[in-house]
């Protein structure tokens, strides 16, 4: 018994607009849009959150990605930018737990966007900012 909405747009059971489809990821219309044109890309495989989707599916997903995206930009929708956003956990806002890259159509007075807290006041000086790429880069995969 599935619970995942988006595993069942990809086993057929719910319906979606699709505008792409292979053997590794899915690409279909949001049905809540930002704007019209707001496209979800999935992997085909249910994975909740980046650090269970395999490298290979996602490199692939991205590429896909990017073709939607200029095909967007091509289509005549309004659309002066785009956004890629991927909301990885609840408080980054992830709202359905199946791992999905929104493509998102952006134009001028469109209401939407990521604001800065007030933590945008902090300016880390260069000696931070080598220490945290440090942090990061002991956890890379060699
Ligand atoms: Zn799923």
């Amino acid at each position: 018994m599935q619970t995942c909405i988006f595993c069942k747009i990809v086993s057929g059971s719910e319906p979606a607009s699709v505008v792409y489809s292979d053997e590794k990821v899915l690409a279909f219309m949001d049905h809540r849009p930002v704007n019209a044109g707001h496209v979800l890309v999935i992997p085909r495989v249910h994975v909740a959150y980046i650090s269970e989707l395999d490298e290979g599916i996602g490199a692939h997903l991205f590429k896909i990605s990017l073709g939607i995206a200029k095909a967007v930009r091509k289509s005549g929708i309004r659309c002066e930018g785009i956004n890629l956003f991927v909301a990885d956990g609840e408080i980054a806002g992830q709202e359905i737990f199946h791992f999905h890259l929104h493509i998102i159509p952006r134009f001028k007075g469109d209401g939407f966007g990521l604001r800065f807290g007030p933590k945008n006041l902090f300016k880390p000086s260069r000696m931070e900012l080598d220490e945290v790429a440090d942090d990061i880069r002991k956890f890379l995969k060699k």
